[in-house]
């Protein structure tokens, strides 16, 4: 995973901005944990960081768009993906460790944010559980496999309310 950590020591009262560009920010993870996706448009994020008294508010927003299979009919689509966040960071406590929730760490004497993993978090949030290249999506037939996008076929109207064909089976008998 691509390693950003961004110093944190000088960054004034009011704050400063970061951008940030780097593709491999979102790309090396998309590979590492082998995400069906391609990436699609560039992604970019701005970070506004303020220094508090007791930690550090970090908010922004990215976007960009990834290429990856319709949930439904398998075609692959353009999928945007993008969000804004609003978050407030934490020095860890003693005792506690990077794993539990904080993405501040304390290197040569100076605090630094984890911005790689807090984007790849952010890029995680934003991602549909299901995503479909089209909310109408007809997907494909169950028994033909045809796109139902493009084309009908003969076995679809036997489907359909299933409360129906005990009907239908009714009449039969
Ligand atoms: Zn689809
Ligand atoms: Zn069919």
């Amino acid at each position: 995973m691509t390693e950003l950590w961004i110093s944190l020591q000088d960054i004034p009262a009011e704050g400063r901005e970061f951008h940030f560009t780097d593709q491999s920010l979102w790309t090396g993870p998309m590979e590492e944990f082998r995400v069906a996706a391609k990436p699609g448009r560039e992604f970019n994020a701005s970070m506004l960081i303020v220094p508090q008294d007791d930690g550090y508010l970090v908010s922004g927003e990215f976007s960009g768009s990834v290429l990856l299979p319709c949930g439904r009919c398998t075609e692959e689509f353009e999928l945007p993906v993008q969000g804004e966040f609003d978050s407030f960071e934490e020095p860890a406590r003693a005792g506690e460790t990077l794993e539990d929730e904080t993405r501040l760490r304390m290197h040569a004497g100076q605090p630094e944010f984890d911005a790689a993993g807090f984007l790849w978090e952010q890029y995680l949030l934003a991602l549909p559980e299901n995503p479909v290249c089209d909310e109408g999506c007809k997907g494909l037939c169950p028994s033909c496999g045809i796109n139902r996008n493009q084309g009908s076929c003969a076995c679809a109207r036997d489907e359909g309310d299933p409360r129906l064909a005990v009907l239908r089976n009714l009449k039969l008998s």
